[in-house]
C-alpha cells in the first residue's frame, strides 16, 4: 500500500488519533502550520475532493462536523478557525487522499493563498 494516509488507517504509520468512526478518522499533522493543525480524512481511500460523486459528496459534510467538534475539543470554537480542503496539483494538495485541515490558535492570515 503506498497511500502514506491508507497506512495510518490501517495502523501501518503511527499517528496522534484525536477520532474516529467507522467512516472518518482525524490525527494531528506532523509538520503543524498553527497551534491547532489536525487532518481529518475519510477511512476509504479516494484521492481528490473532485473524484466525489453527487452520493459521496455527504462525507465532506460528515468531516466538517467532525472538525467543529475537534475544534470545541481544543478550545478555539469561539476564537475561530478554518478549514482547508484542497485538490489536485494547482489546488497545493500534495498527499493524494482527500483531507480536511483544521487550522486554528493563532490568528491566521486573511489572504487565503
Ligand atoms: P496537503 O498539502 O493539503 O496535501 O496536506 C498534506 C498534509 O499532510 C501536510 O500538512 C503534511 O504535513 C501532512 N502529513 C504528511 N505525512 C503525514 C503523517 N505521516 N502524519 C501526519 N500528517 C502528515
Ligand atoms: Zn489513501
Amino acid at each position: 500500500m503506498e497511500c502514506i494516509f491508507c497506512r495510518i488507517v490501517v495502523g501501518e504509520l503511527p499517528s496522534d488519533t484525536l477520532y474516529q468512526d467507522d467512516e472518518v478518522m482525524a490525527f494531528r499533522d506532523i509538520n503543524p502550520l498553527a497551534p491547532t493543525h489536525v487532518l481529518i480524512i475519510p477511512k476509504r481511500h479516494i484521492a481528490f475532493l473532485s473524484d466525489l460523486n453527487d452520493e459521496e459528496v455527504s462525507i465532506v459534510g460528515h468531516m466538517a462536523g467532525v472538525a467543529n467538534k475537534l475544534a470545541r475539543q481544543e478550545g478555539i470554537a469561539e476564537k475561530g478557525y478554518r478549514l482547508v480542503v484542497s485538490s489536485g496539483e494547482e489546488g497545493g494538495q500534495v498527499v493524494p487522499h482527500l483531507h480536511m485541515h483544521l487550522l486554528g490558535g493563532r490568528k491566521l492570515s486573511d489572504r487565503l493563498c
